[in-house]
C-alpha cells in the first residue's frame, strides 16, 4: 500500500533503474534483457542457428497450443521487474511491462480474442501482470480482449515442482467463464513460461470451449542450460521495437 502511494505521488521513472526519468522502461534497461527474436515456434525457447525448431521439440511442441513465443529471457532486469511487478504489485513495473510486451509483440496470425491466463482465486494484492500485458496487446493490436478464463483453485508453485507433477497439478485448473465465439482464434498471455504445462492446460479448456487455435506470447521464458545466447544485435533490436 505504501509502495502504491509512493508511486502515485512521486514523478515516474523508469521501473527497472528508477533513475532515468518517464513511465517507460529505459533504454539502457532494455539493452540489459535477453530477448528471444528467434524463438523455437512450439516451445519459445531460442532457436540454434537456421533449424526450424529446437532439438527438444522435434516437431512435438506443447499440446493444444499453435504457437508459443515469449519477449525475453527470465533472468537479470527482467526478472527484478516481474519480481517487483508481482511480489510488490507495483503498478508502474505492471504498466512498463505491459506497455514493452504489446509494442514488441506482432499477432501470430489474424486473432479473434486477446485472453489472459488468470489469477489465482481469492488474488488481492493489486494488478494482475498477465491481464495488464494481454489488455495492453488487445489495445495496441486493435484486437477484443475477454477474461475468458478463471482459476478453479490455488495453482501450485509450478516452479517447485517435477515436470510430471506439473502437469498433474494444473489437470482441470481453469474453466470458462464466458461463452468464446466458436471457431475462434485466440491470443493466451502469461507472464512467466517454464514447463508450459499451465499454458497448455489454458488452452486446452479455450480449445474445449470451442477456439479453433490457440497462439501464446508471455513476457519471459526461464533459461534453459544449453540455450544459445543471445548477440548484441538482438538487444538492439529490441530497444528499436520498444521504443
Ligand atoms: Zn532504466
Ligand atoms: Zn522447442
Amino acid at each position: 500500500m505504501r509502495a502504491a502511494l509512493l508511486d502515485f505521488f512521486l514523478p515516474s521513472t523508469c521501473p527497472a533503474c528508477r533513475a532515468v526519468p518517464g513511465p517507460n522502461i529505459c533504454g539502457s534497461c532494455l539493452a540489459e534483457l535477453s530477448p528471444i527474436l528467434h524463438p523455437c515456434p512450439h516451445c519459445g525457447s531460442p532457436r540454434w542457428g537456421e533449424e526450424e525448431s529446437c532439438p527438444r521439440c522435434h516437431d512435438a511442441g506443447l499440446p493444444n497450443l499453435r504457437g508459443v513465443s515469449c519477449l525475453a529471457i527470465y533472468g537479470g532486469t527482467m526478472e527484478r521487474l516481474i519480481g517487483d511487478a508481482k511480489a510488490g504489485a507495483r503498478a508502474p513495473a505492471v504498466a512498463a511491462l505491459a506497455r514493452c510486451l504489446a509494442q514488441a509483440s506482432e499477432p501470430p496470425g489474424p486473432i479473434d480474442l486477446v485472453v489472459p491466463v488468470p489469477p489465482n482465486p481469492g488474488r488481492r494484492d493489486g494488478p494482475h501482470l498477465a491481464s495488464h500485458c494481454a489488455k495492453a496487446l488487445a489495445k495496441v493490436h486493435g484486437l477484443p480482449f475477454a477474461a475468458a478464463l478463471v482459476t478453479r483453485r490455488p495453482a501450485a508453485q509450478q516452479h517447485l515442482l517435477e515436470a510430471r507433477s506439473r502437469q498433474r497439478a494444473v489437470e482441470d485448473l481453469f474453466a470458462l467463464r464466458r461463452e468464446i465465439p466458436p471457431g475462434c482464434r485466440v491470443w493466451l498471455i502469461d507472464d512467466i513460461l517454464t514447463s508450459g504445462a499451465t499454458l497448455s492446460a489454458a488452452a486446452r479448456c479455450l480449445r474445449q470451449g470451442g477456439a479453433r487455435r490457440v497462439y501464446a506470447r508471455c513476457l519471459a521464458r526461464t533459461p534453459r542450460g544449453d540455450d544459445p545466447r543471445p548477440t548484441a544485435e538482438d538487444s538492439e533490436t529490441l530497444s528499436g521495437a520498444a521504443d
